[in-house]
């Protein structure tokens, strides 16, 4: 008998399931917008060109790969640092803030998770109710007790937002909300400027710890406005941690370049706190990678890349904002309108980032599959940064023929 005789089988991820159905769909205008990823206006994961120039000098001039330290390379953390938190921050200039590379997003999240679990094990955690699915899976990981506020709107689009805010009130001192920086995965809702203050104010008078997930900045408006809830979150004082990850932003998906932040109240604080996140680096992973991290340090560094950077990152931004409004003109052209005693579909430009929850249910989503070669989950997200030209008018009137 094997030691594994006994080992059941694990759950398959929805996404990779529907990747997988997707490949062996033999429709030739079949179209894959289950997956998390952006793709250029032909359907192609772009090498952005800021990347490639700092990989064609790196290719030019190989450098030895020794181990970078437990806490990452120091260029790379500087520069996120700056990014994130401002070149000018206050909390840089005392030393309160902690930066370490993390393998990408979902590492930072890792580390977040077993530190805090560790700082306090009776704590609870909090997602939005609907979040990515992989938060619930990393936090109990961690050893949480995961639950959840409210956030989508049971009955409507948009945000349930006064249950959200009763929800983090009446949540137990020193319990942990995570929190999307922007475009929220899977919904497409933000939250405004003046809802971010409330949400900042309840945290912060019931004691909450912060932890503010970044995974898409500069989806929504830019790299500097979308740190906003981070800002607002340090202006208080009181500690927050947050995530950084370049998988979208600079399309480094695989090469997983990421980092946790915590800003803590003092410098003698954050000594302490980096030097747990290093134990916890140290028997995870010991060091991170160093190829992505100096890609994305030589970008950020560098004035000519930097800016080209930052027009890339606007092209994406920009053409999934336009995908979107062809969504909801196309779909109004294929009949999906008010007027028909259809659902009014306008609310998908006002989302924001790479997804979009449709609205349709579960035998829409099988149908679109079925019938049309369209993918999406089963709870209705579709991935609109995966539309373009060619494909925009098979999804409407897929869509509007399963309507
Ligand atoms: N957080 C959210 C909300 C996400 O959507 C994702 C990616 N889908 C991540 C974190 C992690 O991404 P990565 O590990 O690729 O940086």
């Amino acid at each position: 008998m094997s030691v594994f005789s006994s080992v059941e089988m694990a759950p398959r991820d929805p996404i990779l399931g529907l990747t997988e159905a997707f490949l062996a769909d033999t429709n030739p205008n079949k179209v894959n917008l289950g997956v998390g990823v952006y793709q250029d206006e032909n359907g192609k994961l772009p090498v952005l060109a800021c990347v490639r120039t700092v990989e064609q000098q790196m290719g030019s001039e190989p450098k030895p790969r020794g181990y970078l330290p437990i806490d990452g390379l120091a260029a790379y953390t500087t520069e996120v640092a700056k990014l994130v938190h401002g070149a000018d921050a206050a909390e840089i200039a005392d030393g309160r803030l902690v930066t370490v590379q993390t393998l990408s997003g979902t590492g930072a999240l890792r580390v977040a998770g077993d530190f805090l679990h560790q700082v306090n094990p009776g704590a609870k955690l909090l997602l939005s109710d609907p979040s990515w699915e992989n938060h619930q899976a990393v936090f109990t990981r961690s050893g949480f007790e995961v639950g959840s506020y409210r956030y989508k709107a049971a009955d409507r689009d948009g945000i349930d937002f006064e249950g959200m805010l009763e929800d983090l009130r009446a949540a137990e001192k020193g319990t942990v909300v995570v929190l999307h920086a922007c475009c929220h995965n899977p919904t497409g809702y933000d939250l405004s400027e003046e809802q971010w203050d409330q949400v900042v104010q309840v945290v912060t008078e019931a004691e909450l710890v912060p932890l503010v997930d970044m995974a898409y900045q500069g989806f929504a408006e830019g790299p500097e406005q979308d740190v906003k809830a981070i800002k607002k979150f340090v202006a208080t004082g009181r500690p927050v941690l947050n995530t950084v990850s370049f998988a979208k932003n600079m399309s480094l998906y695989g090469e997983r370049v990421g980092a946790l932040q915590v800003t803590c109240t003092d410098a003698e604080e954050a000594k302490r706190v980096l030097s747990q996140l290093k134990v916890l680096i140290r028997t995870m992973v010991s060091s991170s990678p160093t190829h992505g991290a100096t890609v994305v340090a030589q970008v950020l560094s560098d004035e000519t890349l930097r800016a080209q950077w930052t027009k890339e990152l606007a092209g994406m931004r920009e053409r999934i904002k336009t995908m979107r409004r062809k969504l909801v003109e196309g779909l109004a052209a294929h009949g999906v309108t008010p007027e028909n005693g259809k659902k009014d579909m306008s609310f998908i430009a006002e989302q924001n980032g790479m997804f979009s929850f449709s609205g349709l249910s579960k035998e829409q989503m099988v149908a679109l599959r079925e019938k049309h070669g369209v993918y999406g989950t089963d709870k209705g997200r579709i991935c609109v940064a995966a539309l373009n030209d060619k494909n925009i008018d098979h999804v409407c009137a897929a869509i509007a023929d399963v309507m």
